[in-house]
């Protein structure tokens, strides 16, 4: 037996891991490669100590090998094809987070060029609209800045104007991606292999940045998934070994998912903050511990600094976030030493735009626009989000990524049950267009029992397309509330210009 420590510099925690070693030929004769080079990292029972203990030895730190996938090969590792690029992409993010801005720049205007190339030749929606460039031998910032913007309309007016009608080698297939986003009518955007490859290295940097151990448990409560409480085997660190990954729908009660995570015990959380408010009300207003957690991650929504405040009384961990959209996959990650962003360049161009469309400098508030680098199938140039940012000045961590001091985007009410549990509203991914006319909606809770969906209609709904919304609505909130129908003319955004999709006006 092996003991190892492990020093966690995002959590400021020390512990010791104890790990066993499991004699090579027994593992030979029971198990099939490549599962015996995870077996040399087996992580004993004890893993649930890793908190709360003193390492005497920081030299011991542990030693994650990438997942081989040849028999008899444990180290060096020899990956599979796609572990194999998502590691040859790691590489070259490891020092290209430490250019200068202007290098950075520089290689992400080469890369627009490309993609402007593609888009002109083989997407129809962009004929004709890079006049700005015409004549130019390479494309300049002063040019880039004179392309019009691409609205969330223009994609659901003129999707199929946005897919490429020819793709280069190399890209592989092509999947669909259906987003709600934050305006209440869903876009569709293609999306490729290249494109999930570029998510897979940069979830792996996210993983790298918060020095995460790799053989944890991670415990993921989003979206629904198939049954209510999944384990995914294969684990949770793009290329390498690591340990389980376990899922919880987020339209579970937040009673039951805190029951979840006590018998999960779980190292890591994974979940929406306005989720993660619940579960830390839940465990303040119950006296329920989760002690054996080290790490708390969110994504898809604004978090305050009264949620990281909360965070550290309750659980007395910092959390960590990642700035994200389905349709463009990790926009931005936090600095593994300050609150504050780091865009990732490599992947995502990313400008901040006053009203007039000039750029906004450090401290100013403006849209954020998002420019797709690798996305050759439905090329995104120029993105409007419908998200508001703000840049800041360059980090004193030494990384050349832009660093993101706001972002001001969608935030979620929960909802709340008649027995007055909490629940995650499950609306927004619910595409109401398919149900009946419906143009933008809006889904208010107006007490425990009664909800009331507020829409703009193409034309008259029929009695038929009212009982499909409303079973469609019900069903995927998984409650039998008294839910109302009515038609708006306009549904009003809120103060800061965002459209909030769910609403609650439950105290
Ligand atoms: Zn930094």
């Amino acid at each position: 037996m092996t003991k190892w420590a492990v020093y966690d510099s995002h959590t400021r925690s020390f512990g010791k891991w104890i790990v066993t070693v499991v004699p090579l030929t027994s593992v030979l004769l029971l198990s099939k490669p490549p599962s015996w080079v995870s077996a040399i990292f087996l992580v004993s029972s004890k893993v649930h100590e890793m908190r709360n203990r003193t390492a005497t030895d920081k030299e011991q730190s542990p030693i994650f090998i990438p997942w081989s996938s040849v028999a008899g090969i444990g180290w060096p590792a020899v990956p599979r094809q796609f572990e194999a690029r998502i590691l040859a992409l790691q590489y070259q993010l490891d020092q290209s987070q430490w250019w200068e801005a202007e290098a950075l720049q520089r290689l992400q205007l080469r890369q627009m060029e490309m993609l402007l190339v593609h888009a002109e030749r083989t997407v129809p929606f962009y004929r004709g609209r890079f006049k700005a460039l015409a004549g130019l031998k390479r494309v300049t910032m002063e040019a880039w800045r004179k392309i019009p913007t691409l609205l969330r309309t223009d994609i659901q007016d003129h999707g199929q104007d946005l897919v490429s009608r020819k793709m280069p080698e190399g890209h592989g297939r092509i999947r669909e991606i259906r987003s709600s986003g934050s305006t209440g009518r869903p876009i569709s955007v293609k999306t490729t292999d290249v494109t999930q490859l570029f998510f897979a290295a940069l979830n792996l940097r996210y993983h790298l940045w918060r020095s995460r151990d790799f053989r944890g448990k991670t415990a993921k409560i989003i979206r629904p998934i198939s049954s209510k409480s999944q384990i995914k085997p294969q684990g949770w660190v793009p290329g390498y070994n690591s340990g389980p990954m376990v899922s919880l729908g987020v339209t579970s009660t937040v009673a039951e998912q805190v029951a979840w995570l006590r018998e999960e015990d779980p190292h890591y959380l994974f979940t929406y903050p306005s989720n993660l408010r619940a579960i830390l009300d839940h465990c303040q207003n119950n006296g329920v511990e989760l002690s054996n957690l080290c790490g708390i991650a969110t994504m898809g929504e604004v978090v305050e600094d009264t949620l990281r405040a909360a965070c550290e009384e309750v659980l007395g961990l910092s959390l960590s976030d990642c700035y994200s959209a389905q349709e463009v996959g990790i926009i931005a990650l936090q600095c593994p030493d300050h609150p504050h962003y780091h865009v990732q360049s490599e992947r995502i161009f990313l400008e901040i735009l006053n009203n007039d469309g000039t750029p906004c400098g450090p401290g100013e508030t403006g849209r954020v626009v998002l420019t797709d680098l690798h996305n050759f199938a439905m090329p995104l140039i120029r993105y409007e989000i419908g998200d508001y940012g703000e840049f800041g000045e360059p980090c004193p961590c030494g990384r050349g990524l832009p660093v993101l001091s706001r972002i001001l985007g969608r935030q979620r009410n929960m909802l709340t049950l008649p027995s007055g549990d909490l629940i995650w509203p499950l609306f927004d991914s619910n595409n109401l267009d398919q149900y009946g006319p419906v143009g933008q909606a809006q889904l208010v809770q107006r007490t425990t029992e009664e909800l009331e969906l507020r829409m703009v209609v193409k034309k008259a709904l029929k009695p038929r397309d009212e009982k499909c919304l409303r079973k469609a609505v019900l069903d995927r909130l998984g409650h039998p509330f008294t839910l109302n129908l009515v038609c708006v003319d306009e549904i009003p955004r809120l103060a800061n210009g965002k459209f909030e999709d769910f609403m609650s006006e439950v105290k």
